[in-house]
């Protein structure tokens, strides 16, 4: 059973996102497993994890490898989210990371992280994929209350000393110099991370993967999983693929009664993008907002903004507790309320795209890439926490690693074994109790 509404995983259902209208790579052929199939390496899911995989497994392993997905390459969040290219794939803080794998290991992760960046772009060069990027390099996170000021430009001195990059505090009128005027109090800025056409890059990792050797199903949900000895059999509506090692690579799209390993191991979020109509000049003056920068505000329960390349603008934000056209409803009206704080000159502008979607959190706060629990030859990546466009690409790179018995090197944070929820069938019980902790905290701290 989801625990969200049937719908968010009905993969017939497309997400109605700007992406749709807009991406410039078509999609691949991708036709639907019909007969009785065997391979070396089994992919379900066809996301950046699950395409990334299916690429290295298949190029740099030289294992022949199926992908199996649901509905189309990039169908899930891969195909859907805000298109931002940077760190933050783990939601529990550097210290507490450093307290509980020392400060070696947590240097290791944050360099992950930008590695993570640096591999999409990477293959953009190569003329791997096409990443339909934008914009100008770097991040911002922006006080949306004057007291968290106080707290971004401390983390700005422990970024620095703790992982040696040049992190910024930048004044709001040294934004409004360039170009991001808002009613928001000062910023971090981070000098990684760019900004990219997320369904473009899907679709071109797909390609890319098919060019490698990888062959892709879509329209095949896998829908029963058993073993033959040291074989794993996936079963489909149409027909079964044998394998002798299987990825899992479904995140926030995972159907946990198929996998009783992974199951109450994670926890499906909702994320939603508003996008405007196209900005002229003139209002994109009266706002003083110019800068292609990404950028999100310092709430828990965070907003994440984007100039687009054609003057529309990006607004997206985490929240929603299940998917219900009302919930949803609920979560639009906080996001536009919120967007017209932020912007007053755009009071009056209207949206064009509205979608939403699943990334994926784990108990214990971390990303992982690990074989899955009690189950020999199967292995899997996920839990990105809502930042996985860079690290699902290198996390998918590691589990090929993985699956082809290579060792990734994975700093500690992500090698930990999943841990269960404690009483799983209340997960959303407890995202309903810190989503309203947040928004307190959010408010009036
Ligand atoms: C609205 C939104 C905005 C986001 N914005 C950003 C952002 O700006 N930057 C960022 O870094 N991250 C962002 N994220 C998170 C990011 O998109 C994800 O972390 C990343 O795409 C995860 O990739 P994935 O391949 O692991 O999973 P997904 O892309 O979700 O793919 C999983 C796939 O598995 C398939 N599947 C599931 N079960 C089965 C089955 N039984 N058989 C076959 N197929 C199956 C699904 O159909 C799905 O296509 C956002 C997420 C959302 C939802």
């Amino acid at each position: 059973m989801s625990l969200y509404s049937s719908t968010l995983l009905d993969p017939h259902v497309k997400a109605p996102s700007w992406w749709e209208e807009s991406a410039s790579v078509h999609p691949p052929a991708c036709p639907a497993l019909e007969e009785d199939a065997f391979c070396d390496a089994a992919v379900i899911g066809g996301g950046y994890t699950g395409l990334s995989a299916a690429l290295h497994l298949q190029r740099d392993h030289h294992l022949s490898v199926r992908v199996l997905e649901a509905g189309q390459p990039g169908w899930g969040a891969s195909g859907r989210n805000g298109g931002f290219c940077c760190i933050g794939g783990a939601k529990l803080s550097y210290q507490a990371m450093i307290d509980r794998f020392g400060l070696e290991e947590t240097q290791g992760f944050f360099k992950v992280q930008q590695e993570a960046i640096e591999t999409v772009a990477a293959m953009a060069e190569q003329g791997l994929v096409n990443l339909g990027a934008s914009g100008q390099v770097g991040e911002i996170c922006l006080a949306h209350r004057p007291r968290r000021a106080a707290g971004l430009q401390q983390e700005a001195e422990f970024l620095r000393h703790t992982f040696g990059i040049e992190a910024e505090w930048k004044s709001p009128e040294q934004l409004a110099e360039e170009g991001m005027r808002s009613s928001l109090h000062g910023g971090l800025f981070l000098p990684f991370g760019f900004g990219l056409h997320p369904l473009t890059y899907a679709r071109s990792l797909a390609r890319a993967a098919q060019q490698c050797g990888a062959t892709l199903h879509g329209d095949s949900e896998v829908i029963a999983w058993s073993r033959e000895g040291k074989h794993h059999r996936l079963h489909t509506s149409r027909g079964t693929l044998r394998a002798k090692r299987v990825i899992l690579a479904t995140n926030g799209y995972s159907r946990e009664a198929l996998v009783p390993a992974q199951a109450g191991r994670l926890l499906p979020v909702l994320s939603n993008i508003l996008v405007t109509r196209q900005l002229s000049e003139e209002e994109l003056q009266a706002q003083g907002w110019s800068s292609t920068r990404l950028a999100y505000d310092s709430r828990d329960l965070l907003h994440y903004f984007r100039l687009l390349p054609n003057g529309r603008f990006l607004f997206g934000g985490r929240g929603g507790v299940s998917g219900t056209a009302a919930d949803v409803a609920r979560q639009r009206a906080w996001m536009e309320r919120c967007f017209r704080s932020f912007f007053p000159a755009w009071g009056e502008v209207g949206f064009t795209h509205f979608w939403n979607g699943l990334a994926c959190l784990a108990a214990d706060r971390l990303p992982h890439v690990a074989e899955l629990p009690d189950t020999p030859g199967a292995f899997t990546a996920f839990a990105y926490h809502g930042n996985g466009v860079a690290l699902a690409t290198w996390a998918g790179r590691a589990v090929a690693a993985l699956a082809a018995g290579k060792d990734p090197q994975l700093p500690a944070p992500l090698r930990q074994v999943p841990p269960r929820f404690f009483l799983p069938a209340l997960r959303l019980h407890y995202l309903r109790a810190a989503y309203l902790g947040y928004r307190l905290r959010d408010e009036y701290f």
